[in-house]
């Protein structure tokens, strides 16, 4: 499954950005998720779950923002957002529209962690 790759991708890289951040465990994940990324959902919050098990996200949920296409309009001279990616047309002007500003993302936009307790912990780092 295409999403299971992805899901895998950014558990890994939530990961790394956690455990430089001397995180015991990962809570939240925000992605930022375009409406052309390519990526289903639903797939990819399935995936999600898969790919935490037995790593520092384990347990943590995925919050998904979606971002919509936002075209650049000549004619408008503006950046306008699509409803949906069907059509790629000015909702203003009607004009046809090939510069995408945005919608493709898949990133992750942040990470909500949990620190190791020091003095409920007194280990050392290994
Ligand atoms: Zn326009």
């Amino acid at each position: 499954m295409h999403e299971l790759s992805i899901a895998a991708s950014l558990v890994e890289s939530a990961e790394q950005a956690a455990r430089r951040a001397g995180a015991q465990r990962v809570t939240q994940v925000f992605l930022r998720l375009g409406a052309l990324s390519g990526v289903a959902k639903d797939a990819l919050l399935f995936s999600y779950d898969i790919a935490t098990a037995g790593t520092l996200l384990a347990g943590s949920q995925l919050v998904i923002e979606d971002v919509p296409v936002i075209v650049h309009c000549d004619q408008c001279r503006c950046d306008v957002a699509l409803p949906g990616i069907q059509d790629f047309r000015c909702p203003v002007c009607g004009r046809l529209c090939v510069q995408i500003v945005a919608g493709r993302e898949l990133e992750i936009a942040g990470i909500e962690i949990e620190v190791a307790d020091e003095e409920a912990n007194p280990q050392p780092a290994t």
